[in-house]
């Protein structure tokens, strides 16, 4: 297995199956755009394949389902779903056959990039419209497949899967230690279905770091909440106690951000489309309303109402694998086209 920092802390994970794919430690720099104080965790590169932040918790989900014998994966997401594209890859390149679910989100240029991704990378989609129709899709496709397939659920978070970004701050924790960036004193992060600003939290924590984590909400508040974020920490808690962890951990630094996810998962705000094509001017690849843009004008809120904090932006959207890569941030200024369509002609 890879030597993974939790391993030491909580050496009973050391028995799990587990499934390198993460190329870590990933690059930890500073975004000179917004001053000296502010950096950039670059998970969008923890694959050349597809990268982001879905990777750190396949090599456990992945690994596992292979365990049980599973050949088949079955999973949920929107159109456009990160999730759904980086389990295709990845879930491809383990041998297993990946199924999507996908429900109806507003229509733009990334979607369209995501779906023609999916199809080339040799996923099976089925658009199943609404909520409604999704989880009756989903229901029949999983009894179809009796005990073959396992099942991802929407944001794939829970105690397993958020053990990896537990981990990400570790191995943040030892790029400090070597000197490569100082400690942040916040964290800003997109926060779908919660695993990735729980992890962290929960990382910060046993580092003993004052370190607060800032999670943008980018999904309806029923979804995504200061309880089911709780439930996730308890959850995840109690797997490493389980495992081995000795240390007591205190009350985690977690800050929800709800100012910036508009009509609700997917849509898109003046604020995100102009936090979209920052990120496409700082990371060469497109960005997108649903996590980037909203994460990034957080970042940019946050850094001016924070004036001498350390910050880093935690980058989960990948920035590899994409179908309109290619097109640096240049080429795109001085080509004076706006550069967020699929290359493909979907
Ligand atoms: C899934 C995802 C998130 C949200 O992560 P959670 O752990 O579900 O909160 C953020 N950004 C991107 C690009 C994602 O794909």
């Amino acid at each position: 297995m890879a030597s993974l920092p939790i391993l030491e802390l909580a050496p009973g994970l050391t028995r799990r199956p587990f499934l390198p794919i993460v190329a870590r430690p990933t690059p930890i720099e500073r975004l000179p755009a917004y001053g000296e104080r502010v950096w950039v965790k670059r998970d969008d590169l923890a694959s050349p394949l597809y990268g982001g932040n879905k990777i750190r918790r396949w090599e456990w989900l992945l690994a596992d389902a292979i365990d049980r014998g599973k050949t088949e994966l079955l999973t949920v997401g929107g159109l456009g779903s990160t999730q759904v594209t980086s389990l295709i890859v990845h879930g491809a390149h383990a041998g297993l056959r990946v199924t999507g679910v996908l429900f109806d989100q507003p229509d733009t240029p990334f979607v369209h990039e995501a779906l023609s991704l999916d199809a080339a990378r040799g996923g099976a989609i089925i658009r199943a419209g609404g909520y409604g129709g999704t989880t009756l899709a989903t229901l029949r496709e999983l009894v179809r497949r009796r005990s073959r397939a396992a099942f991802v659920a929407p944001g794939a978070s829970g105690p397993l899967a958020n053990v990896a970004y537990v981990d990400a701050m570790l191995e943040l924790g030892l790029q400090v230690a070597r000197g490569e960036a100082p400690r942040p004193d916040r964290i800003v992060v997109a926060c779908g279905s919660g695993g990735t600003a729980v992890g962290l939290a929960l990382g910060a924590a046993i580092l003993g770091w004052p370190t607060r984590i800032t999670a943008v909400r980018i999904t309806s508040f029923v979804v995504s909440n200061p309880a089911t974020l709780g439930a996730l920490a308890a959850g995840t808690k109690r797997l490493l106690a389980r495992e081995g962890l000795r240390e007591e951990i205190g009350p985690l630094a977690l800050e929800m951000d709800h100012r910036f996810v508009g009509e609700g998962y997917g849509y898109g705000t003046p604020e995100a489309e102009r936090g979209a094509e920052k990120y496409e001017a700082l990371f060469g690849a497109p960005g997108e309303v649903t996590y980037s843009g909203k994460s990034m004008a957080a970042l940019e809120r946050v850094v001016a109402e924070h004036p001498s904090e350390t910050i880093v932006l935690w980058n989960t959207l990948s920035t590899t694998g994409r179908a309109t890569t290619g097109r640096g941030p240049e080429l795109r200024a001085s080509a004076g086209t706006p550069g967020r369509s699929s290359s493909s002609g979907c």
